[in-house]
């Protein structure tokens, strides 16, 4: 069962994304006309093969896309009904959506204290600081017995944490995730997990990209399925999971028995053009 935060949002979503286009320096198309939206309080996964477009739609959602030589040439983001496209990362930021990065990017040199005091840099009320500061040492016992320790020498899950409380400092209302679980062992996987469902459970709305989709889909309330850059798929996440394709393709229990979607696009490839084939051949019988 998936353990929700509220069921009852409000109409207007936390995150709405209409009929995005990105392109990399003016010409590689990373996104072509993708519309989404994450409901108040909701969790909603992202799923796809390599190259589908998902660090791409991260990158826009957080105003990172000038940093890799691309803009958004059409369409537009709106965070809480207001829009957001084009703004800075520090001013997306401010506006209360904060990223973890895949690949878990702290500061190794900086203590876990420091690690978090950088994720708070946006946020100017000191005792609201104070308070997140308590909480997120709350939600990460481990790390908060080594508060004082310098963050590189952490276990990878450790990291993990350091850089979801980094976050966290920012005080924001949608948190980003990149790849949470990447690299980390199963027990570990599920500590994270947990930690995302509590996250959730205390309001924070969630965006999820993650190429664990069974461990996305048992959280998520809804998935988008990016496919070369646009949504192929998007339904609740007990819809995606008792998806026949989406099983073969992402959970590894259909006739592909897949275990992750590394290698979805290859099946996609494969399987497209076994069907092509298929209506060419009916074509032809037709004729
Ligand atoms: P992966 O899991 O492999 O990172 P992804 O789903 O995150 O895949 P993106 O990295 O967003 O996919 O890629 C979407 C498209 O944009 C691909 O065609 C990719 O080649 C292109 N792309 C991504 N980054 C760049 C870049 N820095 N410069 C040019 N093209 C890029």
């Amino acid at each position: 069962m998936v353990e929700h935060a509220d069921d009852d949002a409000t109409t207007e979503p936390i995150l709405r994304v209409d009929d995005l286009e990105v392109r990399y320096q003016d010409v590689i198309v990373g996104l072509s006309g993708v519309s989404l939206e994450v409901a108040r309080g909701s969790i909603v996964a992202i799923l796809g093969a390599n190259g589908a477009g998902k660090t791409t739609l991260l990158r826009a959602v957080t105003g990172l896309l000038p940093v890799h030589r691309a803009k958004i040439t059409r369409g537009q983001i709106v965070l809480d009904g207001r829009r957001i496209d084009g703004q800075s990362s520090t001013a997306i930021v401010r506006a209360g959506i904060a990223q973890v990065m895949e690949g878990r990017r702290i500061f190794g040199e900086l203590t876990v204290d420091e690690n978090l005091r950088t994720g708070g840099f946006t946020v100017r009320d000191k005792a609201a600081t104070a308070a997140t500061h308590a909480k997120v040492m709350g939600w990460f016992p481990k790390i908060a017995e080594r508060r004082g320790q310098r963050a590189g020498f952490f276990s990878g899950g450790e990291q993990q944490m350091v850089a979801i409380g980094r976050a966290l400092m920012a005080q924001p209302r949608l948190l980003v995730l990149d790849e949470p679980s990447l690299g980390l062992a199963p027990m570990v996987v599920e500590q994270i997990r947990q930690i995302i469902v509590d996250i959730n459970a205390e309001g924070t709305s969630v965006l999820l990209v993650e190429q664990n989709a069974s461990m996305a889909l048992s959280i998520a309330h809804r998935a988008v399925v990016l496919e070369n850059g646009r949504v192929a798929r998007e339904g609740s996440a007990d819809e995606l999971r008792n998806d026949e394709k989406i099983k073969d393709l992402y959970l590894g229990m259909g006739t592909a028995g897949r275990r992750s979607y590394r290698d979805a696009r290859e099946h996609y490839k494969a399987t497209n053009a076994a069907a092509a084939a298929r209506a060419g051949a009916a074509q032809v019988g037709d004729a």
